[in-house]
């Protein structure tokens, strides 16, 4: 494997599980050093630092919710502690809940737009502060589900819509600073919050796979290598992008 990212401090939120754990795993191969943020299962998150520290990488868990503004000032300040500057921030924590509208409820709104956006926003400005004078790096991880907006998914689908509009916004904004900002937007992947809610044995994920080009539904393994792609000087003139990975599914 290219070691495209020696020398670089990444930040991955929701990293204890899922796509967030194979993406601080590939971005640890790559040569970067790994906050690896979890928000309550800190065994999960330690067994992602301990398998990154056994093949030869550096990594911290640093426990922080994401949705509040106290614990993201402190996770960053957490994350120049162990390794003294963040280079890239990967905004995956979120959480997807799906219902008819009529059961939709303002708790449940404020989950979805409290993390999915309101959390990336914090880190996003915190991440911006840290930065030093060669720019850096930030990759949103969005979901087909802001285009598609599947059937009940109402409100975790415009959360999603949102991230993508913050991406080309700060794109904007950020690309004199050398920032460069992206979303990677993964098509349905089995991880442990789909496989908690029964969706990837259910027949909506039988309809996407049989819809989707490629015809199966994903991994986290094949998110992680487009992102740390995403993060490499080899994606040093792309920012402002939504790249869907999904096996063609739109
Ligand atoms: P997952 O398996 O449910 O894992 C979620 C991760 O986020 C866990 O590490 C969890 O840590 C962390 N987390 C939850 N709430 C948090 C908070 N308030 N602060 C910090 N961390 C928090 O999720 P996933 O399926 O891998 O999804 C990851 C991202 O990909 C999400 O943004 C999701 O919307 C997006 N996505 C997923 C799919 C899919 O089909 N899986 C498709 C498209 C997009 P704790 O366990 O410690 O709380």
């Amino acid at each position: 494997m290219s070691r495209n990212l020696t020398g670089k401090v990444a930040l991955v939120t929701g990293a204890s599980k899922g796509i967030g754990a194979e993406i601080a795993r590939r971005l640890a191969a790559e040569g970067a050093a790994v906050v690896v943020n979890y928000s309550s299962s800190q065994a999960a998150a330690d067994h992602v630092v301990e398998d990154i520290v056994q093949a030869g990488g550096k990594a911290v868990a640093v426990q922080a919710d994401v949705s509040k503004e106290a614990d993201v000032l402190r996770l960053f300040a957490e994350a120049a502690q162990a390794f003294g500057r963040v280079d890239i921030l990967v905004n995956n924590a979120g959480v997807y809940e799906f219902s008819p509208i009529e059961e939709m409820t303002e708790a449940q709104y404020r989950r979805m737009f409290d993390l999915n956006v309101l959390g990336l926003l914090f880190a996003t400005r915190e991440a911006v502060k840290q930065f030093g004078r060669d720019g850096g790096n930030i990759i949103n991880i969005g979901s087909v589900a802001a285009t598609s907006a599947p059937a009940t998914g109402a409100v975790y689908s415009a959360t999603k819509a949102a991230v993508d509009t913050i991406t080309m916004s700060l794109a904007k904004e950020l690309g004199p600073r050398k920032i460069r900002v992206n979303s990677v937007n993964p098509g349905m992947v089995e991880t442990e919050g789909t496989q908690a809610q029964g969706i990837t044995e259910s027949d909506w994920a039988d309809q996407i796979a049989s819809q989707t080009p490629l015809r199966r539904i994903g991994q986290p393994n094949d998110i992680a290598p487009v992102v740390a792609f995403v993060a490499s000087d080899d994606a040093g003139w792309v920012t402002g992008q939504t790249l869907l990975v999904s096996g063609g599914d739109r």
